[in-house]
């Protein structure tokens, strides 16, 4: 059977990059697929102290508002097991597992690793930035998924996800995990920085100027679309090549109103058109997300969801590590 597993970091509130990239394709997925069809959702909770730990409080309201701003967005937990990583110690275990069928070197070579490791000096690189790709392989062999919904900047991961899967069953002699396979959308895969068009737009890089949460107020949309880069050519035309940054906020515009680039009458625009269009269209999509927020985000409704899909999950990954620690010798 064909079962999907995407995660969601709870470093912060999710953006337009995780909007088009990962929870829109997720919630048509949701809404579409054969019922009875296993969809699980994770947010990641033990990725998020990959970088170092956060204050409890802070992780434990990132948690929350990243639960309540996916629900808030179309995910039904009646369709999708939405579920809080921590609450399934086994994926921890197979984390371990993976661990001695994956050496150092290639982990160091990933090139999120080798971004994100230029923040610290260098004897202080924290051991999780460095495996964290085995937990997140973890989370998607635990549940046997055999579909990976994410943006393209995961594609590096997957494929080591891939080989993992491959290695473990050769080593073992077993068929037990199917070789995940990536889902990544054609379009809108990857949104870029509104300061940095080089980088894609992150929750936990690159500054609040740089990215669109799908919290953030009217005023606070207008403000980040006026100051987002451009440059000094005045009209607008789509080029990748040449026009980075104005290209990126043509895409964004096309995200958000589902129309093609190419359908746009962009020609007449200026920059500064193309920017109060792209803010009038993001705030017209996000306010209704904006108001079921503000509802949901201190009602207890979130931590019910999640302690009964926590509990779901684990029921599952219960029954798949039973099978796992045979296969390894473990029982
Ligand atoms: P962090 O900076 O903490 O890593 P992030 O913004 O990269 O946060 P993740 O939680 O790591 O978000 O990723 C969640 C999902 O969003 C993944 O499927 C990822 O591929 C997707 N995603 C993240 N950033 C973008 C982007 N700029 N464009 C499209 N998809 C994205
Ligand atoms: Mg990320």
């Amino acid at each position: 059977p064909t079962i999907y597993f995407t995660g969601i970091q709870p470093t912060g509130i999710p953006h337009l990059g995780n909007f088009f990239g990962s929870i829109e394709p997720w919630i048509e997925l949701q809404n579409t697929v054969d019922p009875g069809t296993q969809m699980m959702l994770s947010v990641v909770d033990q990725h998020a102290i990959s970088l170092g730990p956060l204050p409890a409080a802070q992780l434990r309201q990132n948690t929350r508002q990243m639960t309540a701003s996916l629900i808030s967005c179309g995910v039904d937990p009646k369709r999708t097991l939405l579920f809080r990583q921590s609450d399934v110690p086994h994926i921890a275990q197979l984390s371990w597992i993976l661990g001695a069928l994956q050496t150092t070197s290639k982990l160091a070579r990933l090139p999120q690793y080798k971004e994100k490791q230029e923040r610290f000096k260098k004897g202080d690189i924290p051991v999780g930035l460095l495996t964290y790709p085995l937990l997140q392989a973890a989370d998607v062999l635990t549940f046997k998924a055999t579909t990976v919904p994410v943006g393209e900047d995961q594609s590096q991961h997957l494929n080591l996800l891939g080989g993992l899967a491959y290695a473990f069953n050769k080593t073992y002699e077993t068929d037990i995990f199917p070789i995940p396979k990536q889902l990544t959308r054609e379009t809108h895969a990857r949104i870029r920085s509104l300061r940095d068009p080089e980088k894609k737009m992150s929750k936990s890089s690159g500054g609040a100027r740089s990215r669109i949460e799908i919290t953030d107020s009217r005023d606070a949309i207008i403000e980040k679309c006026q100051k987002a880069q451009s440059d000094n050519l005045g009209t607008v035309t789509y080029d990748k090549e040449n026009r980075l940054a104005v290209s990126n906020l043509l895409d964004l515009l096309s995200a958000v109103t589902r129309t093609p680039v190419a359908e746009m009458d962009s020609s007449t625009w200026s920059t500064l058109d193309l920017k109060m269009n792209l803010a009038e269209a993001i705030d017209k999509r996000l306010a209704p997300i904006r108001q079921k927020f503000e509802e949901l985000e201190n009602s207890d409704e979130v931590e019910k969801i999640l302690l009964e899909s926590g509990e779901a999950a684990r029921e599952i990954a219960e029954k798949n590590l039973k099978e796992i620690r045979r296969v390894v010798g473990f029982l």
